[in-house]
């Protein structure tokens, strides 16, 4: 068993309802937690809305290709388009974090390579797992975060 932490996204149609989907698609039947829902503006340029974006842990037995393929799934069951690098999507999901894992091959980096820069993943993890982001890392990233709530009261 270990512990994994996603970073899911999206900007487009029900915000909810696509953060929602991705929970449920990438916990399966594992135990599992949310960090509260977080407004960020884009990356990258493209002019686009605003994107919520939270952090899930699962506890899982899954492997971390097999995670991979769960996060895929669900971008799959989002009806997510890849027209534009950096553009809007329905729903967007990166494995950030897996105590005790490091990987780098042709599919999977892990941890993400750029999960340190970005504020729309640092401080919905620091909820969940404050060892995991020091002071100093989080005054380097970048991006206006601010919290919206639980998913709960956001469906
Ligand atoms: P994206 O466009 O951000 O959804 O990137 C998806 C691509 O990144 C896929 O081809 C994955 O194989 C690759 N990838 C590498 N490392 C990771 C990671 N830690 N989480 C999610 N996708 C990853």
């Amino acid at each position: 068993m270990t512990r994994a932490y996603f970073s899911l996204g999206t900007n487009l149609g029900c915000r909810a309802l696509y953060l929602s989907l991705g929970v449920r698609m990438m916990s399966l039947n594992e135990v599992s937690r949310t960090s509260r829902v977080y407004r960020s503006a884009p990356v990258g340029g493209v002019a686009q809305d605003d994107f919520w974006n939270l952090i899930l842990e699962v506890d899982t037995l899954a492997t971390p290709h097999e995670l991979l393929a769960r996060a895929q799934a669900a971008e799959v069951a989002a009806q997510r388009t890849r027209e534009v690098r950096w553009g809007p999507r329905t729903l967007d999901v990166d494995i950030v974090w897996i105590d005790g894992v490091v990987c780098d091959d042709d599919e999977l980096t892990v941890p993400h390579p750029r999960m340190y820069e970005r504020n729309f993943v640092l401080v919905p993890l620091r909820e969940l797992r404050e060892d995991l982001v020091e002071n100093d890392v989080l005054a380097d990233a970048d991006g206006v975060v601010s919290v919206l709530g639980t998913l709960e009261t956001l469906l």
